[in-house]
């Protein structure tokens, strides 16, 4: 095998500034419990980075791990060699060969992280390109466009040489940035939104809310396999609050104001996201609202909506369009569950003419018309059942679900 580490870059954490070390050390942590059933692998922090020796670990589902985990801006499968002009030439004409095109442009790009290294950077760019040019008579040098870039990194005990760069999934280190909880329906915006929100650091609990029996089994189901789903980004397991919301969906129906039910039921619903933030100490609201999607989602509705609610109200999918949310559903696995065709709790109020332009006032004066409100929230909240939920994975050789000390 030509690459024998594989070298990751955090991306958003060097923004951090004194923080960093600490945010470094929380990275390390959520690497290895994401690649927790590869027991060969080593790691090695060192300038800001962290270095996976893969051992008799295959790369592919290593790196096919790596690309899940919050974070970690890019990787790179690299070759470790010796700091020494004659072993890195080696080095380069090995990673230079593991390309399949015969035919290709290259630039070499050295960095020399060790001052003590006899070549300067322009030299071992030579030096390096002179070698693999006299070993590879079809490739070619272009340093403007190069189809391969080929980098090496001198430090003071290795060097390392690599050419391929593969994004990760970006963002902070999965809790580093607070806690919030989310509306997560069984629809598909919502999982997105979740995950947006864990990417960017966010410790996510999240909140459904069902009207059994009218909602079946199934429907919840699904929530709980979104969930688990979810969980799998977390490394840690995902908290899934159950609301019973049948008594208060009943009651606001009863009003009669049909055009407005939807309205009404959100306000509650956030009423009782507030209720259970305060609880679990979580500083914002995540929904998966999207502008313009529906009748709830006008920026009319979001304001009568929003009003309810003194947490910041997070909404990360608000300027997507429909299609970007469908394609990020299937990227993070969440979308061939979403379509499942359980009822939400929400569609079986539907209205014909839902309101896009709700009155405050007057959705005020029909929730003062039901004074028994407050407590029927308050009740939703007291029965709330929570589940915590971890991903529908083999479990790792050598721990199991139960092994709360797997979970960092
Ligand atoms: P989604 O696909 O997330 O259900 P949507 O486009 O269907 O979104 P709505 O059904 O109007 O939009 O819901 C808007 C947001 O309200 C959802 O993204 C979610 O955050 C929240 N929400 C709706 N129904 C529920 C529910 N039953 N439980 C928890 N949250 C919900
Ligand atoms: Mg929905």
């Amino acid at each position: 095998m030509t690459f024998d580490h594989i070298l990751i870059r955090f991306g958003e954490i060097t923004v951090k500034g004194r923080n960093r070390s600490r945010f470094e050390a929380e990275m390390l942590k959520q690497v290895k419990h994401a690649l927790r059933s590869f027991p060969g692998l080593t790691y090695i922090r060192t300038f800001g980075r962290l270095y996976i020796a893969l051992g008799n670990e295959p790369y592919e589902p290593v790196a096919e791990r790596l690309k899940d985990v919050f974070g970690i801006s890019s990787f790179s499968p690299v070759k470790r060699v010796e700091p020494e002009l004659g072993a890195i030439r080696e080095g380069a004409l090995a990673v230079m060969r593991s390309f399949p095109q015969r035919e290709a442009t290259f630039k070499v790009k050295a960095s020399r992280r060790w001052k003590g290294f006899p070549h300067d950077t322009m030299s071992l760019n030579h030096l390096v390109a002179a070698h693999v040019l006299r070993n590879m008579p079809h490739i070619k040098v272009d340093v403007h466009n190069p189809d391969i870039e080929l980098n090496v990194e001198v430090q003071e005990h290795h060097a390392y040489v690599y050419c391929e760069v593969i994004p990760g999934a970006g963002g902070f280190p999965y809790g580093s940035n607070g806690k919030a909880v989310a509306l997560l329906s069984g629809g598909i915006d919502s999982p997105v939104a979740v995950w947006y929100a864990m990417r960017k650091g966010l410790e996510v609990e999240a909140i459904h809310f069902h009207s059994y029996p009218f909602t079946s089994k199934e429907a919840q189901d699904k929530v709980v396999t979104l969930a688990k789903r979810l969980s799998h980004y977390a490394g840690s397991p995902f908290k899934l609050h159950l609301v019973p919301f049948t008594d208060i969906q009943t009651r606001l129906a009863q009003t009669g104001q049909e055009h407005l039910i939807i309205t009404l039921m959100r306000r509650s619903m956030l009423r009782i996201a507030q209720k259970i933030a305060e609880r679990v100490r979580a500083l914002a609201v995540v929904t998966g609202d999207s502008l313009g999607q529906v009748a709830s989602q006008t920026l009319s509705s979001l304001n009568v909506i929003g009003r309810t609610c003194e947490l910041p109200l997070l909404r990360p999918l608000i300027s997507m369009d429909k299609l970007e949310i469908i394609a990020m559903a299937k990227r993070i696995g969440t979308y061939e569950t979403s379509i499942l065709p359980y009822e939400d709790c929400c569609t079986l109020f539907v209205p014909k003419s839902p309101a896009t332009n709700p009155n405050l006032r007057v959705v005020e004066r029909i929730e003062r018309g039901i004074p028994e409100l407050d407590e029927m929230i308050a009740k939703a909240v007291e029965d709330t059942e929570t589940l915590e939920l971890t991903p529908d994975e083999p479990v790792p050789a050598g721990s199991s679900a139960a092994d709360r000390d797997d979970w960092f």
